[in-house]
């Protein structure tokens, strides 16, 4: 989700937007195109339950009526020095008691937190899916085919690998480069995306209208760096994919010796597609990724494809605009596409193809797809149960069908006014702090508090919902059902091109544990989901709400202001609204982050990569001061050292914000998103923010002589 700017696809249109956690780009594309799921780290509520006990004061009741905290002594470590680990002192209990159970690679209060939201899905899915009586056409209906069909497995191992036959065959067949560029707009217009992505957008620089755009892909790596780089992790991982290529090749019934020299083919060509691929850091630069132009450009610019043929075969209009966001690959894609042998391109296609519908297919691709993608990339040890991943496609696909049911039944309205609050509360605390700052000119400082009050606010769920009449979902084929899922997706994407923006429109579904913030929307949006602890307490005392969803909020709006999301004025465009001066002075200001993040050490010998994660790293600094403003704010009148549960409201407000980040994380898991992800890991973004910001060193008596003290002048302090 995805600086997490990311191009991301739901339910038919691709965001790019910037969100609270979770991965990036084209993976993740590349996964949910495969799987049509969105694995955007859900969760759901409340490791809560495993935390009955605590003395007294504020209490949150769960959903069973019990009595549960909003914050447990029971889950810290208090022999730590609050200032040598103020992460390890908040949750040092929890972490030594909750062992990554075999399915996850990370678990953390947001995997609790999926894991309460599955149960809640699986009371909606398993109504769904006993409903015989649901009509024709309707969405239960579709709900219930989707799910049973999934579930179906014994139908799903007895088709094996016919699915995908009619396709393979097709490839076999290639006699030409026509043959290929025929196969690659097929695959396109059905939402599967071979060497590279295409889809509405809005346009950076006129946020009403709606264009086209290419994103680079083709790759079955999470990264280009994967392909690149001669770090051990990266060799061992080159090693396995190929092995991985070889068990596929063979069971889709390719002799061995063939599979061994076609996955050596498909690595040949994937390194070469990497060599031409943007950095993630390159990726996060707005400028460089907005090269707006036209049919005929895009054929001057990447001549060896029929870019008109390609147009026509995707539907779309021979007039419309379009951002090639990556044109050294573009160019340098179509130059290989004309120099690469038809025989390798056989491979690769079949290769592309085998590899997107392998979590589709029966036991034994699924299985072996699994034991590349999720224990060698990720460490996690099993698969998660079936019934979780088939409330992940169904969600994914039917997302705002299965977000209407999760509304009316688990999404109180009175969260909703409580949000309203605190987002008004913390818009006026960020006015506060930009009319305080004193390294920004009024005149800027005019332009950014424009752009504050004109953050548009999205909060539970959408008010206009997706029609889903169009998808014909039936009791058949799991694999024919996930197909038309996405061929509506993408029919939904490509009408929207040339068009004026729909507003109304949300990039997240409400069961998604998450929030974000657009650039081109100037909005930020919460999802139901995440209007639950440890993040939202509906009934606990404002240091807590502060601490975590005040600080989500926060982090949301901050998010607006950081090194991207500076560059887009308050009407979302990409334009440059700041005087030399500020921005001479902004960026010394991150520097200072930047730093201090690349020193952060994780696994001995790897640290945070300071310029990949600077946006979301000026978001949670930027979150925490707001947010502590907006508590102050909150307490006005009040007596501020009050203790709930042994504790002021200011300590409880940052053991709030360390309990939100926690998590066990595996090696394997941490090292891939140290490179990929541009979120700090959870420990991180707790030690590397709360000892840049003063209310912290009264709350705790952090003294000089703790190790992880700051001296004021070298606190980083932005917004
Ligand atoms: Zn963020």
């Amino acid at each position: 989700m995805y600086s997490c700017r990311i191009a991301f696809h739901e339910t038919g249109t691709i965001y790019t937007f910037t969100c609270i956690l979770v991965f990036q780009t084209t993976f993740i594309l590349k996964q949910l195109f495969m799987n049509y799921l969105l694995k955007q780290t859900f969760m759901a509520a409340a490791g809560m339950l495993a935390i009955a006990l605590v003395s007294g004061g504020c209490r949150q009741t769960d959903k069973n009526n019990q009595s549960v905290p909003a914050l447990s002594a029971s889950n810290m470590d208090t022999t730590v020095n609050p200032g040598d680990d103020f992460y390890k002192y908040a949750n040092g209990a929890w972490l030594r008691n909750n062992p990554i159970p075999g399915e996850y690679s990370r678990y953390g209060a947001f995997e609790v937190l999926e894991e309460e939201n599955y149960k809640q899905l699986k009371v909606i899915l398993a109504e769904a899916s006993a409903d015989k009586n649901a009509t024709t056409g309707t969405v239960n209906q579709k709900i219930r085919d989707f799910y049973n069909s999934g579930m179906d497995t014994l139908k799903i191992d007895k088709d094996g690998i016919s699915p995908i036959k009619a396709e393979l065959d097709q490839i076999d067949a290639f006699a030409s480069l026509d043959d290929v560029q025929k196969m690659i707009i097929q695959q396109h217009a059905a939402g599967n995306y071979p060497l590279f992505y295409v889809f509405s957008s809005q346009d950076e620089k006129n946020s009403n209208q709606v264009i086209a755009m290419t994103y680079q892909g083709g790759l079955g790596l999470p990264d280009r760096d994967y392909y690149l780089s001669d770090d051990a992790r990266s060799k061992e991982i080159r090693e396995k994919y190929i092995t991985h290529m070889v068990k596929m090749f063979v069971l889709a019934g390719t002799a061995p010796d063939k599979a061994a020299s076609d996955a050596n083919v498909v690595m040949k060509i994937e390194t070469e597609l990497a060599k031409i691929s943007s950095t993630r850091l390159e990726l996060r630069n707005p400028i460089a990724n907005y090269n707006k132009t036209d049919l005929a450009g895009l054929q001057k610019m990447a001549p060896g494809i029929d870019w008109k043929a390609y147009f026509e075969g995707i539907r779309l209009e021979p007039s419309c605009e379009i951002n090639v966001s990556q044109p050294k690959f573009i160019t340098g894609m179509a130059k290989m596409f004309s120099t690469t042998p038809i025989a390798d391109w056989k491979v690769y296609f079949r290769w592309d193809i085998i590899n997107s519908a392998a979590s589709l297919l029966s036991s034994d691709f699924d299985k072996e797809h699994f034991a590349f993608y999720g224990t060698v990339l990720t460490g996690a040890k099993e698969q998660q149960p079936r019934w979780k991943r088939m409330i992940d496609q169904t969600s994914g696909s039917l997302g705002e069908a299965v977000g209407q049911l999760y509304v009316q039944k688990f999404f109180p309205p009175e969260a909703k006014k409580r949000m309203i609050e605190l987002v008004n509360n913390l818009k006026i605390s960020l006015g506060e702090r930009i009319d305080g700052l004193s390294w920004m000119t009024d005149i800027t400082k005019k332009e950014a508090k424009a752009k504050l009050e004109k953050i548009n606010v999205k909060i539970g769920y959408p008010d206009k919902w997706i029609d889903y009449s169009s998808m014909a979902i039936g009791t058949d084929s799991y694999y024919a059902n996930v197909k038309s899922a996405r061929q509506f997706a993408v029919n939904r994407d490509i009408s929207k091109i040339g068009k004026p923006v729909d507003r109304s429109e949300w990039g997240m579904t409400p069961q998604t544990i998450n929030a974000y913030y657009s650039p081109n929307m100037n909005e930020i949006v919460f999802p139901a989901a995440i209007l639950q602890p440890p993040f939202f307490f509906m009934d606990a005392d404002d240091a807590v709400n502060y601490g975590a969803i005040g600080m989500v909020i926060s982090h949301e709006m901050t998010h607006g202001f950081d090194d991207q999301g500076r560059q887009y004025d308050k009407e979302g465009n990409l334009h440059d609204w700041w005087l030399a001066d500020d921005s001479k002075n902004f960026e010394a200001k991150t520097k200072i982050l930047v730093d201090q993040y690349d020193n952060y050490k994780m696994l001995d010998s790897l640290h945070v990569d300071g310029k990949l994660t600077l946006g979301e790293n000026i978001a949670d600094l930027g979150g925490m001061s707001v947010a502590y403003n907006g508590l102050l704010k909150a307490l006005n009148g009040k007596k501020p050292d009050e203790k709930i549960d042994g504790f002021t409201p200011d300590q409880r407000f940052f053991l709030s914000y360390a309990q939100v980040w926690r998590a066990n994380t595996r090696d394997e898991e941490t090292m891939r998103r140290l490179k990929e992800d541009v979120h700090s890991p959870g420990e991180a973004r707790v030690n590397a923010i709360v000892y840049n910001i003063p209310a912290f060193y009264t709350a705790f008596d952090i003294q000089s002589t703790d190790k992880r003290y700051i001296a004021p002048e070298n606190r980083a302090d932005i917004w």
